[in-house]
């Protein structure tokens, strides 16, 4: 999926019926107030005056379809003149699985709308219940397919980690979100942000953490499995914000680079595999693709040296080429 420049516009907490566990997203989008078509305007404004073309309006944080149709129109006819000019050549917006109908995705797509987000978060309706999310896993099935009919692209948004998942059900979600053959996704191991009923959990002994170790072990399963079905995943971890590196997460599985400790992960796997026949003290040159050396590196070398460690090997370099997809492959080894 080519990488376009984004104008985002948050808009917190618009439209949700309810208060799912985790999520403040005042806090997580950073911005306390409601987005309007003025906001809209400002920031294609500015936008414009740096002579950007291109763009992607992107909607996120809230239930974008769940508040009322004229706020709806509000925000993306303010976009129309950036539309018509081709400053913005794209609109994506995220909402709830049960906030979607047929009536709705058309309105979207009158109005410039090319891509649809939906938060799945779990495929297995006890984690739904237990995190609050209010709908099933049967309403993100239906939402998916709505979507794809209308010819909207979709993107589908995972966590790890809620309240009730172990490790079996976050594969299982991970596998049933790729049957639904989205065009993206993103996956959000869940951080507990303060303030929020999932903290309140945490700290009645209710909720066990999915710490950030947690988040690594199962998202270096869940990675490789939406490369292998063609599936790009467009986002792993939460955002950095300064109001969350400042305390506002409270614990769980919020690193900066979550995303590279995770890609490291799992071609140190792939890696382990490939070595566990070399034989101890030989010198190994491994292959990975030009964009993953410094994620198979590790941060401070660290994958390198425990592999080195690991299987007893005197030297363990990592050269790029270009014939590696999306895995490790032994290039070079010498007694
Ligand atoms: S539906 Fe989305 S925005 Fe609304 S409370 Fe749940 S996670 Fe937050």
């Amino acid at each position: 999926m080519a990488r376009r420049r984004i104008v985002p516009i948050f808009v917190p907490n618009w439209g949700c019926p309810n208060d799912c566990v985790f999520c403040d997203q005042k806090r997580i989008s950073g911005s306390p107030l409601p987005a309007s078509g003025a906001d809209v305007t400002r920031a294609l404004e500015a936008a414009k005056a740096q002579g950007q073309t291109g763009l992607e309006l992107a909607f996120y944080g809230g239930s974008f379809t769940a508040v009322s149709p004229a706020l709806q129109a509000e925000l993306l006819r303010a976009a129309r003149p950036w539309l018509e000019d081709g400053t913005v050549s794209s609109i994506r917006l995220s909402t709830r699985p049960d906030a979607v109908d047929p009536a709705g995705l058309e309105m979207l797509k009158g109005h410039g709308v090319t891509t649809v987000e939906l938060g799945a978060q779990s495929m297995d309706d006890g984690v739904l219940a237990a995190s609050g999310r209010g709908h099933t896993a049967a309403d993100t099935v239906r939402a998916a397919g709505l979507v794809k009919a209308a010819g909207l692209k979709l993107i589908l948004q995972m966590m790890t980690g809620l309240p009730g998942s172990d490790r079996e059900k976050d594969l299982l979600t991970a596998r049933r979100v790729i049957a639904l053959a989205p065009d993206g996704a993103r996956i959000y191991p869940t951080v507990i942000v303060k303030n929020t009923p999932l903290e309140d959990m945490w700290r009645a002994g209710t909720y066990r953490e999915h710490t950030v170790a947690d988040a690594v072990a199962v998202c270096a399963d869940i990675l490789p499995l939406f490369e292998a079905a063609g599936i790009p995943v467009i986002r792993l971890g939460l955002n950095p914000t300064d109001a969350l590196s400042a305390g506002d997460a409270a614990a769980g599985a919020y690193h900066p680079a979550l995303g590279e400790l995770v890609r490291s992960e799992a071609l140190r796997r792939q890696a382990a595999a490939l070595l566990r026949d070399v034989p101890p003290g030989s010198r190994v040159t491994l292959g990975v693709a030009p964009e993953r050396v410094s994620a198979m590196i590790g941060q401070r070398r660290r994958g390198v040296m425990s592999l080195q460690e690991e299987f007893g090997l005197a030297e363990l370099t990592v050269r790029a080429v270009k014939t590696a997809g999306n895995g490790v492959s032994l290039v070079d080894v010498r007694p």
